[in-house]
């Protein structure tokens, strides 16, 4: 199943699948890093292995140049797809979940500054996990409708943002999200 919702005027239509995010046929990927960017486990082990070792290069080149003491949470930040069909990966890094603070504006902030880094990109279709969903434990539901809220009111010339969701359980999440803001 697949579920569409086509975007308002200036805004990208959003889609959501079941799968990996390695294998899609976008412009660009978007990677829930952390903020050493240099790997880890999740969605984030399973690009730089399909990707190969020019992103992980990459990643290197802009902690020396840019980066010294790493990506902030909230931001975003584009390599080369190395052998990717992706031209493109964007990584940022998600909040890890807080039962005490409220990181809400962090996990919207990843989204949103990863579809201006598409923009800057030119790219008309982009690909997205369930940031911080995984290993820093954000509950699936609130993660999805955080997810669905800002794609939806974001301004962006991103045609296509599609939710690659791993498993059953994430996906329905997604579903449930996008039919909450119909
Ligand atoms: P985080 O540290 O931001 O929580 P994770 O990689 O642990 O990042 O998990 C983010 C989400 O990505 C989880 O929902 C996880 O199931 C999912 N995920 C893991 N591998 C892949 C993959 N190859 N394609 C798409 N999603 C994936």
């Amino acid at each position: 199943a697949r579920h569409l919702l086509s975007g308002r005027p200036g805004t990208a239509a959003i889609i959501l699948v079941r799968g990996d995010i390695t294998e899609q046929w976008v412009d660009a990927i978007v990677n829930a890093a952390n903020s050493s960017l240099l790997g880890g486990g999740g969605v984030d082990g399973a690009i730089h292995r399909a990707g190969g070792p020019e992103i992980l290069d990459a990643c290197r080149a802009l902690r020396a140049s840019h980066y010294g003491k790493g990506l902030r949470t909230g931001q975003a930040v584009a390599t080369t797809g190395g052998r990717l069909h992706a031209r493109s990966v964007i990584h940022t890094v998600g909040p890890v979940w807080s039962a005490t603070e409220d990181r809400s504006a962090l996990l919207a902030s990843c989204y949103r500054e990863s579809l201006r880094v598409a923009d800057q990109l030119d790219a008309n279709t982009v690909a997205f996990p369930a940031i911080s969903t995984g290993i820093y434990g954000w509950p699936l539901d609130d993660g999805a409708r955080i997810a669905i809220d800002t794609v939806r009111n974001t301004e962006t010339a991103v045609r296509e943002a599609r939710f690659v969701l791993f498993d059953d359980r994430a996906y329905e999440s997604f579903a449930a999200a996008l039919r909450a803001g119909e």
